[in-house]
């Protein structure tokens, strides 16, 4: 993809780029003295504001619509800082830029829609708006890229990615689960694309708002968007994940930025040495699982030669057991230990029923 870098087209803002204000707009005074008081932190570089909310089930506050964009530019007037808001379709991006909002983000029910994403990018064409788009809701790596490309097809390079994990049918503490590998595929797959993290919709409550921060941070994440009201437990969307501007304050304060660039020469050569011992680790790793699928494959002819079944059950317990209990002596997580089990087993057993059906032709 050809995008701009980060620092010029954002270049006041030092890292972390931080994105701040309600789900939703409601009032023109709540989105002022909200806005005012982010501002106020020092910390925030760009404020937001839900215009047109996509809610799960109707009847519910769908957003104020048109007007909010004069509250939200007024507090970007007043603050001397962009502003930025959810965009669905033309209508939204004709009115956001007719009230010359700065920059707009699409949403994760939006970015599923390749239709929709792509009359945002037809809309977008030949202007100068940067975009975050962010991750679909399910777990598809390649719809969040689709649409990232849509929108640079159209010329958008000011472009940008963020991470608001992605919704599951198994409970867990998250509202939306992070699956960290996701924003580490992206970036390694696109470089130069910056990725902000949503901890406000992974989270889904206050109290994790700061843990998953950190973590982005430390994933080497370029930016956070949060969510923040003037008095949350009122917010009309989204209560219990808002924060009140003081907490916004205290919870950026409370962020460490590591280092990526390991300029001290003495701790780059430490690393590097350790690097090396990691690369015969994996070598060695990925040499024994070579060995494990050898053995794998004469056991697999035998059970052919004799007609027994492949999956045997009881065995299959056994490796749990055995392995469950050597996990806990080598100091390894039993969760972990137990996956990459299942993901070897499953691979063994794939590798049995090749074996199984080669050549059945010939056996008469
Ligand atoms: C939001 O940012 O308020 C929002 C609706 O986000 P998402 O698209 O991530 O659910
Ligand atoms: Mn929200």
């Amino acid at each position: 993809m050809d995008i701009d870098p980060i620092k010029e087209w954002l270049p006041q803002l030092s890292k972390p780029v931080v994105i701040s204000g309600p789900c939703s707009a409601e009032s023109r005074e709540q989105v002022l003295e909200t806005c005012k008081r982010i501002s106020e932190s020092g910390r925030v570089s760009i404020l937001r504001a839900g215009i047109w909310k996509p809610r799960t089930r109707p009847n519910s506050f769908e957003g104020v619509g048109e007007i909010g964009l004069e509250w939200l530019k007024e507090a970007s007037d007043l603050t001397g800082l962009p502003c930025i808001i959810e965009v669905a379709n033309e209508q939204h991006i004709r009115s956001a830029v007719k009230m010359g909002i700065d920059m707009f983000w699409i949403g994760a029910r939006t970015t599923v829609n390749p239709f929709s994403v792509q009359e945002i990018a037809d809309a977008l064409e030949g202007t100068d708006i940067p975009v975050f788009v962010k991750n679909p809701i399910n777990p598809d790596l390649q719809l969040w890229i689709g649409a990232l490309e849509r929108l640079n097809n159209a010329g958008v390079k000011k472009l940008a990615a963020i991470h608001r994990g992605f919704s599951g049918f198994e409970k867990s503490l998250y509202r939306n689960v992070p699956k960290w590998d996701f924003p580490i595929e992206l970036k390694r797959q696109f470089p130069e694309l910056p990725i902000l993290c949503d901890p406000s919709h992974i989270g889904g409550s206050r109290d994790l708002i700061s843990i998953i921060s950190q973590k982005a941070l430390d994933l080497d994440m370029d930016g956070l968007m949060i969510e923040c009201h003037i008095s949350p437990d009122k917010a009309l969307s989204d209560a219990s994940q808002q924060i009140t501007p003081d907490r916004l304050k205290e919870l950026l304060e409370g962020l460490v930025v590591r280092d990526k660039d390991i300029k001290d020469a003495a701790l780059r050569s430490k690393l590097e040495k350790l690097r090396l011992e990691i690369d015969v680790i994996d070598q060695e790793i990925l040499e024994k699982l070579a060995s494990r699928f050898n053995v794998i494959k004469d056991i697999g002819e035998e059970k052919k030669v004799n007609g027994i079944t492949i999956l045997q059950v009881e065995r299959w317990n056994q490796i749990l057991a055995t392995r469950k209990d050597l996990a806990d002596k080598l100091g390894l997580s039993e969760e972990f230990v137990s996956r990459l089990l299942q993901i070897i087993h499953k691979e063994s057993i794939g590798n049995q029923i090749k074996i199984m059906n080669e050549n059945t032709n010939s056996v008469t």
